[in-house]
Order: structure tokens, then sequence, then C-alpha cells
């Protein structure tokens, strides 16, 4: 239940809290504790703070995708546009005067104008890498190229057959106010690639004569190498620059990384979006638009539909039947912008990933491990200091209840309060017998007075020590304490409890009293000796004189003692000393005082005598003297005889010693007078 460690000693010698701080255990429950506290505290943090860091970082998602928004508005309607622009220009070639009278004359002269008007158009445009007319077999009628950005003129000798290329096929099917755009792809010279790259979109459209007949095709070859490098600029203008736009297949037009581009003109079929990002790429392919987010990052994509805005919002074409572009066309340009933020440059922008917010992370971290861990030692303390105190009382209590000397407490009016397990032992009560009882009822009647003094004078004293009392035990027997109490006051200072120490103290008593006894008795006859006797005779004497009372004196000495000794040995003479006494001793009353004085010689006081009954009881105890046998060691029989000297007290008698010694006179008188007689003191006689 205790600790030990608790209640070591520190090195002070002091009992104490200090000792903690070096004890290991200590520091391990602290430690144990401060790991549990700090978890707790990251998991409720992480509780309360993770929902408002998801929020937070959904939010810095819709903010970078919100400031995407612009890019992605103006890259497309800047294709858009750009698109827009060919169609216009491919409806201004179509519908030009020179166009309709030479398709419909022929002549040379039309066919002039017709060549200047498709060389002015690519000199002013700058942007088609060829301009050109077949007619309904496919034959080239004029052309004009631009190699190098310098505009010619294709003289007639070296127009080709272009009956099966794919845009003439394509342009056999369209209705006559139709177009078609071919997909964008790498410019081809002499069956290879050109260098450097020319992505190339032909826009191609049926033409008419003055009648309104069917007369050939009209064939724009727009080098689309400014429209993307503008859509580049937008794009290097972003977050991270990672801007990408793809044809309809995920193949690049455009990629941050140029050499991802053009992967199915250059034979790299996994060069494409569905490769490098697998995970997004089933959204982007089948939606128009939106937001995809995988492990990589973030995808924001948009179909471009270039056309959509010609047709849409301007409608400044000629009122048509059908579809202005051929369903062709409209797959040939399903490209789409995707914007990319990786994972880092999303986290980049986090607070949490920027110096602020992991110094702040830090100091919200270390804080937490602060309070965990002054939470912790605290705790551990006050588990320390409570069990300390719980040791320190329960050993109190202990101490209390079985020191080896009783204690209790009691109320102004004596009664018990409490009382410790050694006294109840030392009574044989049980507690609920005790206490509520008046201390009185366990103590014998002369100490009950004594006890109703003490108890009184406590109430004006602070302390009262050494008392002595004699109590009761139940089963009748007593035992004698030494009492000390202190007197406890209320708030008013009045008295209120008496906390008393109980030391039994019998024992001592016992001794005292053995030694009292020793000390008065002779050790041969075991009754009183001279010392005793004048304890004893004072006081008879003075009582005697104060009151006027009788008061006889025996002095007895044994006849021809020497004799004795001489002939049964000094043992011999031991054992008549004894008999003598005890006859005496027997034959006196309790309250006469009778005394082995000296050697051979004993003394008695007898009160409340007449001198005639004084006379009387020294003659018979002379006589009981004489007749007494005695038997010696060595088996004999034999008698002795004593002479005595007795004295009546007077008024003249002061002093006991001078009573004492008018006995001794009657003594020697009755020696000389022959031996074995009682004589008394005649003052007369003496002078
Ligand atoms: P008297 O009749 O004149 O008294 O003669 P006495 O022999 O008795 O003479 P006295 O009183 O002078 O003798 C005392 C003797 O008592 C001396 C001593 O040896 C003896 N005596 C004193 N004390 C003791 C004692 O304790 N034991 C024994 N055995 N003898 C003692
Ligand atoms: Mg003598
Ligand atoms: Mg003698």
């Amino acid at each position: 239940m205790t600790q030990p460690l608790l209640l070591e000693q520190t090195r002070s010698g002091q009992t104490g809290l200090s000792g903690f701080t070096v004890d290991l255990p200590i520091k391990r429950l602290i430690f144990k504790r401060f790991v549990a506290f700090f978890v707790l505290f990251c998991v409720i943090v992480l509780a309360l703070a993770g929902p408002i860091y998801w929020q937070y970082a959904q939010e810095q998602q819709q903010r970078l995708l919100a400031q995407e928004e612009t890019s992605v508005v103006a890259t497309t309607q800047m294709i858009q546009k750009e698109m827009y622009e060919q169609l216009h220009l491919l409806d201004l070639l179509k519908n030009s005067p020179a166009m309709v009278e030479y398709l419909s004359s022929g002549s040379a002269t039309d066919r002039t104008r017709l060549e200047v008007l498709f060389k002015n158009t690519a000199t002013t445009y700058s942007r088609f890498d060829q301009i050109r007319l077949l007619d309904n077999s496919g034959h080239e009628l004029v052309r004009v190229n631009t190699p190098q950005g310098e505009v010619q003129v294709v003289p007639s000798d070296r127009l080709q057959d272009k009956s099966h290329r794919y845009y003439f096929t394509e342009a056999k099917a369209l209705a006559a106010d139709q177009v078609f755009v071919s997909r964008m792809d790498l410019n081809v010279e002499q069956g290879v690639i050109e260098q450097p790259h020319k992505p190339m979109l032909r826009f191609v459209t049926p033409v008419l004569d003055a009648d309104g007949d069917r007369a050939g095709v009209l064939i724009l070859n727009f080098m689309a190498q400014n429209m993307l490098e503008r859509f580049r600029l937008q794009m290097s203008r972003r977050i991270d620059q990672q801007g990408m736009l793809l044809d309809p297949q995920g193949f690049w037009l455009s990629n941050h990384k140029r050499s991802n581009e053009w992967g199915a003109d250059l034979d790299n079929p996994t060069h494409n979006f569905a490769t490098l990002y697998p995970d997004a790429w089933p959204s982007v392919a089948a939606q128009e638009s939106g937001v995809v987010e995988t492990a990589q990052g973030l995808f924001r994509f948009q179909s471009i539909n270039p056309f959509a805005f010609s047709l849409s919002q301007k409608t400044d074409f000629r009122p048509r039947q059908g579809a202005l572009l051929s369903d062709a066309t409209i797959a040939n340009t399903a490209w789409k912008l995707v914007i990319f933020l990786p994972k880092e440059v999303i986290q980049a922008q986090s607070v949490l990933y920027q110096p602020l917010g992991r110094t702040v992370l830090a100091l919200i971290v270390l804080s937490l491990a602060g309070v965990a861990w002054l939470l912790a030692y605290n705790k551990v303390h006050k588990l320390a200091r409570r069990r300390y105190h719980q040791a320190v009382t329960a050993e109190l209590s202990d101490l209390y209840e079985h020191a080896p000397c009783g204690y209790h407490s009691l109320d102004t009016s004596g009664h018990f309060i409490r009382i410790n397990q050694t006294e109840l032992a030392w009574l044989g009560y049980d507690h609920e017998e005790v206490v509520g009882q008046p201390f009185v009822n366990f103590l014998t009647p002369d100490s009950q007075l004594r006890f109703n003094k003490f108890f009184t004078l406590l109430k004006t004293e602070q302390e009262i020590d050494n008392i002595v009392l004699e109590m009761q035990c139940k089963d009748g027997s007593t035992f004698y304490v030494s009492t000390s109490a202190t007197s406890l006051n209320d708030q008013k200072g009045h008295f209120a409890i008496a906390r008393t120490s109980v030391f039994d103290i019998t024992d001592r008593i016992q001794l005292e009293r053995k030694l009292e006894q020793l000390a008065n008795m002779d050790a041969l006859t075991h009754i009183s000796n001279r010392r005793h006797f004048y304890e004893r005779g004072e006081l008879e004497f003075q009582r005697a004189v104060r009151y006027k009372h009788a008061l006889a004196i025996l002095m007895f000495d044994i006849d021809y003692f020497k004799r004795v000794n001489d002939t049964y040995g000094h043992d011999g003479g031991d054992v008549v000393l004894k008999q003598l006494a005890k006859t005496v001793q027997d034959s006196l009353r309790d309250l006469d005082v009778f005394a082995r004085f000296g050697g051979e010689e004993f003394i008695a006081l007898l009160p409340e005598l007449s001198a005639e009954q004084a006379a009387l009881v020294a003659e018979r105890l002379r006589r009981e003297i004489a007749e007494m046998p005695v038997i010696m060691p060595s088996g004999e029989t034999m008698n002795i005889t004593v002479s005595i000297g007795f004295a009546m007290l007077t008024a003249q008698d002061k002093q006991l010693d001078a009573f004492i010694k008018k006995a001794d006179l009657a003594l020697y008188q009755a020696k000389e007078q022959g031996r074995n007689r009682v004589i008394e003191f005649n003052a007369d006689s003496e002078q």
C-alpha cells in the first residue's frame, strides 16, 4: 500500500519530497505520463485542426483553380478567335469576285487577279504556308507557297494533281457552304517531317462559280506555330507553367516539356497523356471540362471546341441550312486544354509548407509537449505527495494506535473522545465500551479523587505532567500509570480537549515499594529496622505528644547472648534473633511499632496504653520469650531470657531520642538487678 520510495530519506536526513527529484522511477513515471498526454493532445489537436486544415487545403485548391480560370478562359478564347479568323479568311477568299469570276471565265486575266489576291492574302496574314485552288478533278489551278516566309506564285507547269489527297476526298463530301478542317499535324516535305517543326491545319471548302455550280476546292494551309506560341506564353505566366494542349487522341500539341510533343507524328506512341497521367486520363477524355485530382496532382481540363465560339456567338456567316463544319472537323479539332498543378506545387502554397507555417507548427508541437510535460510533472508529483501523505498518515495513525504508551483525549467533562489501542489493550475493553464514557470510571477510588483535582487544574494550566493514577481493568485488576496532559483550546480560547499520554509505571511502583520495604526491613529478622523505627516512631511520638495520648516504650536486650554465640555459633545466634522477633511481633498489636534496634537489642512503642497495661504487656513478653523453645541448627533445644526497660511518655518528653534513653536506662537497671526482668524507668532513681 505504501510506496517505500516515497518515504526514503534525503541525504540531509529529512524525509521529504525533495528526494523524488533524484528518483528514477518518478522520472520514468513522468515520462510515461508525458507520452500519454502528448499523444492525447496530438490526437485532440489533429481531430480538431484536421478538418479545419482539410477545409483550408480545399479552399487553397479552389483558390488556385480560380486563379487558373483566367488562363483557361483567355487561352480558350484565344484559340477560338484564331480559328474564327481563318474561317473568315476562307470565307473571304471563297466569295471574292476574283474567285467567282475566274471560276466562271477561266480566263488568264482572272486567273492573275486571283493569284494576286492569294498572294496579298498570304503576305498580309503571313500565317499560311499555302493557298490553293483545285478544280473539281483535284488538279491545282492556282497556288501560292511561302517558303521561308516569302510568298511565291507557283507557275502553271508546276501545278500538281491532288485528287488522291485526303483533303480533296473530304472536300467532295462537303455541302457547298461547308468547311472541313484537318487534324493538326507536322508538315511533311518530300516524305520527311519538316524541320523546324511546322504544325499545320488545312481549311478546306468547295468553291462555286457565278452560276452557283461547284467549280473547285479552296485550301488554306494554316501554320499553327504562332497560335501554339501564344498558347505557351499564356501557360508560362501560370504557377509552375505546366499547361498543355491535347489533340483528340491525347497526344500533346503543346507541352511544357517540348520533347513530349507530337507523339503520334514522331512515332512515340507512349508520349501521350494517358501514359504519363493514367489516373487522370479517363476523366479528361470523357468529360467536356472539369477538375480531376490524382496522387500526382490536380488537373483542370477544358475542351477548347475551337469553332464553338464562332458558331454560338458570332453569327456573321451567311444563313445556312446545315452545319458550317463537317463532322470530321469537329472530331479533328476536339482539343483539350489541361492545366496541371503537381502535388508539390499545391503543397508549396499551403501555409504548413512555408517557413512561417512550419515555425508556427513547430511552436504548437513544442507548446503541446511543454503543456504535456507540465501536466505529467504536476500529476505525478501530486500523486507522489498524496501517497506520501497517506503513508505518513498511516504511519502516524499506526504510531498513535500502537505506541508503547497509551494516548487518549477527553472532552471538557472528562469523557473519552478517543483512545489508542495500546491503552485499550491495557484496560481490556473494546473501543466502543470506552469512547463516550467518563475517564474516572476506569480509575480506582483513590485515583478518581486525584484525577478530579488534576483535571480541574488542567482547565487553567496548559500542561500537567507525571500524575500517577491507578487504573481499573475490565477484569478487576489494576495498574499504575503516569499521565501527562495538554489542554487544547477551541477557537474562543476555551478549554476543549485534554490530550493525554499514559505510561504504565506499575513495574516502577512495585519496584519502589520493594525498595522501600527493603530499606525499612531488617534483613535477618524481617521486622522494621532502626531507620524505619525512627520514621514511624517519630510520627507516633509526635501524635502522642500533640494529643497528650499515652505512649509506652520498651527496650529489649537478650541476656548473655555472647554465650549463645559462643555455644551454638553465630548461625545459632541468628536463629535466636529471628525467633524472638517473630514471637514479639505476633504478640504485639498492629498499631504497635516494633523494630530491631541493633545487634541483639529490640525496641517497641505501644500507643494508648496506661503504665499498668504497658507493664503487663512487657511482663507478658518477657515471660513468652523465656518460655519460647528455640531449636538450634544442631537440633538442640534451648531457652533464652531478655531484660526489658520501659518508660511512659510524660509531659516533659519533647524528643524521641530522650524518650528512648529513658527506656535504655531502665534496661540498664534490669541488667544490673540480675536480668530476665522488666524495670520501669523511674526519674527519681536516676537523679
Ligand atoms: P548481657 O547479658 O550483659 O547483655 O550480656 P551479653 O553477652 O548479651 O552482652 P552484649 O549484649 O554486650 O553482647 C552482644 C553480643 O551480641 C555481641 C555480639 O557478638 C552479639 N551479636 C550482635 N549482633 C549479632 C547478630 O546479628 N547475630 C549474632 N549471632 N550475634 C550478634
Ligand atoms: Mg546488648
Ligand atoms: Mg545482651
